[in-house]
């Protein structure tokens, strides 16, 4: 290279495809860190399911439950290792740094529920021979995509005296699996009339799930009877026990492998757990006591815009760090937690809608992430004229080029496609709210949103590199 192409290359920047600059030890890490996100995955199937597989993993590690400290007082020191949780959805692991928490927390937050059918609370009912479930689809799903692929029911059934029964169906390869059934093609006219948004009205989002009938004569619904019966012996609930459940409906698949170079993987629920698994994996690989308090957040809910008492927007995470600052300080004091809350830095962990090459007019290339060059940051999210972005600003930018860049992190720059194409949104305003600085920061993902979504392996070890990175920056 001539000493003018050098200059000129040191000028210019273009992301490169991570495959080229990953070192042969970060290849060998990336296989481990990806096989232990699909088992993981393969298990997490809904934000209970996460929470609870989070807290396995935690434990092994040796974080304990905050609660404990919070009721017998026990104060907590520099290293502890502990987690809070949110009724059994939203969680929090915290590792506490030397500095006090009002110097500021280091936080990685992602989400762990992903869009899927919510069964409804009277969902059972019988028509033409066939026995099926009502649903109310949970999320932005493109609905047409959730007809004829193998359904999984996965949740809990609360009796009124507290008894929680849980369910998984569909998982085991010897259970049975639901499906949503489509018209077939010969006899599409009708459908055929409507555009892609209209075909498939929510309401028709039903479950098929028997058709044998009881054989109570008495009955006047039997194929509908007969389900219940089989409920009942298995796990002891009465059609009126829907009443207090929370079952999802969600793919049946495990995560497979994508690609003839293994290079991808196709799965139900990269958004998020893609980012909350590699997060939570990323601190507990923490080495020794970090300077800031590193915090990770699995939060629930994301995907109906972080409402309800689970949801970002809930007091939940303030609370806890309010609990926080009790068992650390030799004092509380609400300034001290606003000081806390506004010094604290975080990288908001969502994924991000990868450069599709069957659907290049939804993005601008040069902006757009591309598949496996890297952890994504994307300063600004929104729609419109940014409408609804936390934007980050370009000091905090600098500083996570800082610590990409000396920690050999590959990562790339993203937008949410093209302008004026549509845009979204993240946890990232939420947090903003404190006067922290947050930028969003995850795995880009082809399909986003469908039964199956795509994600590449190299991005997804890079997202637990720069969290872990992140953690133990001391500013
Ligand atoms: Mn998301
Ligand atoms: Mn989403």
């Amino acid at each position: 290279m001539s000493k003018k192409e050098e200059k000129k290359k040191s000028l210019s920047y273009e992301a490169k495809n991570g495959y080229e600059l990953i070192s042969d030890k970060d290849l060998k890490k990336c296989d481990e860190l990806n096989k232990a996100y699909m088992d993981f995955l393969g298990k997490a199937k809904t934000e209970r399911e996460s929470h609870d597989e989070a807290v396995e993993l935690l434990e092994k590690a040796g974080f304990t439950d905050m609660e404990i400290n919070k009721r017998n007082g026990k104060k907590l020191k520099p290293g502890d290792r502990v987690y809070y949780s949110c009724e059994g959805k939203t969680l929090m692991a915290i590792v506490v740094g030397k500095k006090p928490l009002e110097a500021g927390m280091h936080i990685v937050g992602g989400h762990t529920d992903a869009p899927r059918l919510d069964v409804k609370q009277n969902p059972l009912y019988e028509s033409t021979g066939v026995a099926l479930m009502d649903t109310h689809y949970y999320g932005g799903i493109k609905k047409y995509q959730w007809l004829t692929v193998p359904l999984a029911i996965h949740g809990v059934f609360v009796k009124p005296d507290g008894k929680k029964i849980s369910i998984s169906v569909g998982e085991d390869p010897e259970d049975p699996v639901f499906c949503i059934t489509d018209i077939l093609p010969h006899l599409a006219a009708d459908q055929y009339k409507n555009n892609i948004g209209t075909a498939v009205p929510g309401e028709s989002l039903d479950v098929t799930v028997g058709s044998i009938p009881s054989k109570d004569k008495e009955a006047k619904q039997k194929i509908k009877e007969n389900l219940l019966e089989i409920l009942n012996k298995k796990y002891s609930v009465t059609e009126e026990d829907f009443l207090s459940a929370e079952l999802e409906v969600v793919p049946a698949a495990k995560p497979r492998d994508c690609g003839f170079d293994r290079s991808m993987i196709l799965a139900y629920g990269h958004d998020d757990r893609v980012c909350s698994y590699t997060a939570l994996k990323a601190l507990i690989d923490v080495k020794g006591t970090p300077e800031y308090t590193s915090v990770v957040l699995l939060c629930d809910k994301e995907e109906i815009g972080s409402v309800g008492s689970t949801g970002m927007a809930s007091n939940f995470f303030e609370n806890a760090s309010a609990e926080l600052l009790a068992l650390t300080a030799d004092e509380y004091c609400e300034l001290s937690l606003k000081r806390a809350m506004s010094n604290s830095w975080m990288l908001s962990a969502d994924v991000n809608a990868l450069m599709d090459p069957l659907f290049p007019s939804a993005f601008e290339a040069k902006n757009a992430s591309k598949i496996n060059h890297g952890v994504c940051i994307t300063k600004f999210t929104g729609a419109r004229g940014k409408a609804g972005s936390s934007d980050a600003s370009a000091e905090f930018m600098a500083h996570i080029r800082r610590i990409f860049a000396k920690n050999e992190v590959i990562w790339q720059s993203g937008e949410l496609g093209k302008v004026d194409q549509g845009g979204g949104g993240t946890i990232a305003y939420l947090m903003a709210r404190y006067g922290m600085k947050v930028v969003d920061c995850g795995v880009g993902l082809f399909s986003m949103h469908a039964p199956q979504e795509v994600a590449g392996k190299l991005d997804i070890y890079m997202a637990y590199k720069g969290y872990n990175a992140f953690f133990m920056d001391k500013r």
